[in-house]
């Protein structure tokens, strides 16, 4: 058993962002603040894919804060 997406609650959680402790769906999995520095980043599947080009990279858009 996954955990549903954060967005989309019947979709499977398959990629897990470390950072911000969140679940996402394939659509929904990329970095959401690539600028900003992630101590989990190395190890993360959310960047290597998008690094590899097998998720699409989005956009950093500017939500409300949750920078620590
Ligand atoms: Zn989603």
């Amino acid at each position: 058993m996954t955990s549903p997406c954060y967005r989309h609650a019947d979709r499977e959680g398959r990629f897990f962002c470390q950072k911000d402790m969140k679940y996402m769906c394939e659509e929904c999995a990329c970095c959401h603040s690539p600028r900003v520095y992630c101590q989990y980043r190395t190890a993360c599947m959310i960047d290597l894919l998008t690094r590899e080009g097998d998720l699409e990279a989005c956009d950093e858009k500017p939500r409300r804060s949750q920078i620590r």
